[in-house]
């Protein structure tokens, strides 16, 4: 049952992401900075030493949980950046306006919200710590998620009736991932496997993505402050699980 109630959460989370993008209100950045804290701090207090407990307790061997993390975050940047470089290349034929590629990428982050269900849904398959930790981390970063889909359309053109037939897909994917683990089991190894993977998913998230976006329009202090707020109120929460 928690799993999915937890879906439900990523659903509203990623519905105001994307109407804080419609309405252009003045402190997305502020929440990008706390948001971003909050996925270092899920990672390093949380699911990394979930990880650790899970290796020794089980004889694993550490560098396959390693190196599934760093497969995790070069996936995301590599694909990340392909799609950059073909946005670069384009520049190069002046100013136009392909309302599909919005839609294309708009799919694509479906697709990656898709697989953040999937993360609830084995989390919760290790344990109820590890599912509601991976929750935490989803939930705050489908905030932008749901901002960059209805970006990403209105940048390309794009109607504000389509961005949001969009942005409601980009929400329910998370819910239909975490319903889609309902037909499968991970044995422990690669429920190890998988955490290493989503760990280095989310740094890349956290510190390459959602962090240079909340620096975009220029950086303060409070955007800092509360990037370090996130990470403490992670590190606090976690004592007491
Ligand atoms: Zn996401």
């Amino acid at each position: 049952m928690t799993p999915i109630l937890l879906s439900i959460a990523t659903f509203m989370s990623t519905l105001s992401g994307g109407f804080f993008a419609l309405k252009n209100q003045k402190w997305i950045k502020k929440i990008m900075g706390f948001t971003a804290g909050v996925i270092i701090g899920v990672v390093a207090f949380d699911l990394l030493p979930e990880i650790f407990k899970l290796i020794s307790a089980n004889n694993i061997n550490s560098t396959i949980p390693m190196v599934a993390l760093v497969v995790g975050f070069l996936v995301f940047h590599i694909s990340e950046k392909l799609l950059l470089m073909h946005h670069a290349e384009e520049k190069q034929y002046g100013q136009h306006h392909h309302p599909q590629v919005g839609v294309l990428s708009a799919f694509a982050l479906s697709g990656h919200s898709f697989l953040d269900g999937v993360g609830i849904g084995l989390g919760f398959q290790v344990n109820t710590t590890v599912g509601i930790a991976v929750a935490i981390a989803v939930i705050g970063h489908d905030f932008a998620d749901g901002l960059n889909t209805v970006n990403l359309m209105l940048a390309n053109k794009n109607k504000n009736s389509k961005a949001i037939k969009l942005l409601i897909l980009d929400a329910i994917a998370p819910v239909l991932g975490v319903l889609s683990t309902r037909l499968f089991h991970l044995s422990t190894t690669n429920l190890v496997i998988y955490l290493g993977f989503f760990c280095g998913f989310l740094l890349y998230i956290g510190a390459s993505d959602i962090l240079p976006q909340a620096h975009e329009d220029g950086s303060t202090k409070t955007i800092i402050g509360l990037t370090i707020l996130g990470t403490l109120f992670i590190f606090i929460v976690t004592r007491f699980a």
